[in-house]
């Protein structure tokens, strides 16, 4: 019987930068185990310009795991090397998936500068390239001498990138698209075109750079036994480009492997339209969601939490969708703080653990906590994901029907002792009949969270479950241990001999 998947997101922005987060992760692998992890989404492994303290996105060389003296150090923010492939190994030997973070839209941090024409185009409106050409010296050479050709001898260019955001000559513009190149129309329509995000924009039309980045993919699962990706930004990046990566990949290897992409968007039919182009080829982080919960958590009350789950992916497309609360984008002080806080955090994580739809994504933030920002770990969070792994099967039962309090069911299936009720409510303590299945129906119903009288089953699958203020309750099939299994079997055989008398 499969138990469910739960993602962990194995990092938060402000981690030490003490090259210890490798050694940590393999050290804590059983233990992430027992919490019910499944598998883990690693931060950027390769070498970014900021090394020893680069979290991983600012990508320099991503054939640099650690092992050569580029940008400051041998060493990424994480370990090296040897760390991080034994931190893999230890996560397989425990069971747990690794999925790598693959940054393909950027390059950043050239060691040398190139006389090349350009555009100047309009920050706030990409369509509006102006005619004129001009010279422009920009950073777009990268030959990694600490690398010395090792594992790839491609070198970058101005002729591999479509636009950067940096002309030396030229400091009063911000965007620069390289003369004879176009931006890729197959990407979000934010600001007239989504194509250019930040440092030197990959031009990954060119069949040189589509080949070299098949190389590094094919060079990293080898390199690291890697089970699939994290794809970044790929809002920024052709749609085609990416469905033609990834199913090359998964035919060169004849692996599965399962990939979740970033496309940072909060509206539904952005992201739809996307699985569609890409042919449902990777899940999405359900954004949607996530600002749905978000919106929730800092109403104060005020949030129609009957419509919490409209228009999100883990409703349209569950299949494909992987579900979070928060992540290193949203954490305080980041580009996109959208920080889920409050009593709300913990109904938000029994939302997305309990329900069965997308597979649910807990960020280390929210589990460890975040000490720098002197954040504590989520409360009953451990308690919601072994719920997740013991309960949380069976047929699903919504109850968004009411402005304040709202609940699910799972009925359980052949999963010993599963099924449960979940409540919460934003505004005022309540009460709700809730249908946990026919097969249910004279089974008890305890609660593993809120303090109320165990839930008596009627003939008809239907209890009637309560919740607290700015909180949420959890019941669960009381257990039948072993003594109550006997003492039930005794009475049904006594009741039996007296029907048997009084006939
Ligand atoms: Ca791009």
């Amino acid at each position: 019987m499969d138990k469910n998947e739960i993602m962990l997101q194995g990092f938060e922005w402000n981690l030490p930068a003490d090259g210890e987060h490798w050694n940590r992760l393999a050290a804590m692998a059983p233990s992430m185990k027992r919490a019910g992890i499944t598998s883990i989404w690693l931060p950027p492994a390769y070498k970014g310009i900021g090394g020893a303290e680069e979290v991983g996105y600012a990508v320099y060389d991503p054939y640099d795991l650690g092992e050569f003296d580029q940008c400051g150090s041998v060493r990424t923010k994480y370990g090296t090397l040897n760390q991080y492939t034994e931190a893999i190994e230890a996560l397989h030997r425990s069971g747990i998936k690794a999925f790598s973070d693959m940054v393909m839209n950027h390059r950043m941090g050239a060691e040398k500068a190139e006389r090349v024409k350009t555009h100047v185009v309009s920050t706030d409106n990409r369509l509006d390239v102006h005619p004129e050409v001009q010279d422009s010296v920009l950073y777009t050479k990268f030959t990694f001498p600490g690398r010395k050709g090792r594992y790839s001898n491609f070198k970058w260019d101005s002729r591999r990138f479509t636009s950067v955001s940096y002309d030396k000559k030229d400091p009063d513009h911000q965007l620069f698209l390289i003369d004879g190149k176009s931006f890729a129309t197959d990407v979000d329509g934010e600001l007239g075109n989504y194509d250019y995000l930040m440092g030197c924009d990959v031009d990954v039309n060119q069949n040189a750079v589509k080949k070299e980045l098949i190389r590094w993919a094919m060079f990293t699962l080898d390199k690291t036994g890697e089970d699939g990706f994290r794809l970044d930004a790929v809002k920024h990046i052709s749609a085609s480009f990416m469905e033609k990566w990834l199913t090359t990949l998964r035919s060169l290897t004849g692996m599965d492997l399962y990939t979740v992409g970033e496309y940072w968007s909060s509206s539904l039919p952005a992201l739809l339209n996307y699985l569609k182009q890409v042919h449902s080829c990777m899940s999405l982080f359900d954004v949607p969601l996530h600002f749905r919960l978000y919106d929730a958590a800092r109403s104060d009350g005020s949030f129609d939490m009957g419509s919490l789950l409209n228009d999100t992916l883990s409703k349209a497309d569950p299949a494909h969708a992987v579900t979070f609360v928060d992540n290193h984008d949203t954490q305080p002080g980041q580009s996109l703080e959208s920080f889920v806080s409050g009593w709300f955090k913990e109904a938000a994580y029994g939302i997305i653990l309990l329900r069965g739809q997308g597979i649910p994504c807990v960020f280390w933030g929210d589990l460890y906590g975040m000490p720098y920002q002197h954040i504590k770990p989520v409360r009953n969070l451990r308690l919601l994901m072994h719920a997740c792994g013991k309960y949380a099967y069976g047929q699903l039962y919504d109850y968004f029907d009411h402005q304040h309090v709202v609940g699910f069911t799972r009925f359980g299936d052949e999963h010993p002792g599963s099924g449960l009720a979940f409540l919460c409510s934003n505004q005022g303590d309540g009460e709700k009949q809730m249908f946990v299945g026919k097969e249910n129906a004279g089974k008890t119903f305890v609660p593993l969270h809120g303090k109320f009288p165990p839930v008596r089953i009627d003939r008809e699958g239907m209890g009637l479950f309560r919740v607290s203020e700015k909180d949420f309750s959890l019941y669960v099939p009381e257990k039948v241990t072993r003594r109550r299994r006997t003492i039930n079997k005794k009475r049904a055989a006594s009741s039996a001999k007296r029907q048997v008398i009084n006939h």
